[in-house]
């Protein structure tokens, strides 16, 4: 449990392919600015990207947040939970279609596991959806034992994304 007033960054990854995702996604990015004992530090393009794993699908919109925040990792992803199931998340599916999913990409240098939450994000360093937009605004970023972004991007060369709008 975090102490009060001691901050915190956290990368939040962000993505929609149901219901107007470029809406849901922006809706999203405004309530990661209202989460309690937290604020929006910036946020990257919304990028479009054809789905991985379950194939078909509608292709979907991504973006890469940064928030400053006294909440816990536990805590923080109640609250991104909750933001989720306001927008009618169902999960019916693995990889499946959803109006938003929210995922704690990196919480500090935390490296943590358990049962409900693993930190880093176990499969960010996979997936361009994550790396292109993380990239904009860290582009320092190194991924501990994986390497830059740079070089992860590279060897998801196969992942189709595109900048969805300026
Ligand atoms: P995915 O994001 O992989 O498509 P879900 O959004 O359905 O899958 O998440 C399933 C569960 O993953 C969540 O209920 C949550 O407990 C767990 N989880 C584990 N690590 C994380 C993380 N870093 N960020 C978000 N959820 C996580
Ligand atoms: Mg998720």
């Amino acid at each position: 449990m975090s102490q009060q007033g001691i901050k915190h960054q956290a990368y939040i990854g962000l993505g929609s392919n149901l219901e107007d995702p470029v809406a849901q996604v922006r809706q999203a990015l405004d309530e990661l600015a209202h989460l309690p004992s937290s604020h929006l530090l910036t946020a990257s393009s919304l990028y479009r990207s054809a789905p991985v794993g379950k194939l078909d699908q509608p292709d979907f919109i991504n973006a890469v947040a940064l928030i400053i925040t006294a909440l816990s990792p536990r805590d923080l992803l109640r609250s991104l939970l909750e933001i989720e199931h306001n927008h009618r998340r169902v999960r019916e599916c693995r990889n499946g279609a959803r109006t938003l999913d929210l995922d704690i990409l990196l919480y500090d240098d935390l490296q943590y596991n358990d049962a409900h939450l693993t930190l880093p994000h176990p499969r960010m360093h996979q997936r361009a959806f994550v790396l292109q937009p993380l990239s904009e605004i860290a582009p320092d970023c190194r991924l501990a034992g994986h390497g830059t972004l740079a070089e992860l991007l590279k060897e998801c060369a196969g992942q189709q994304f595109e900048r969805a709008l300026e």
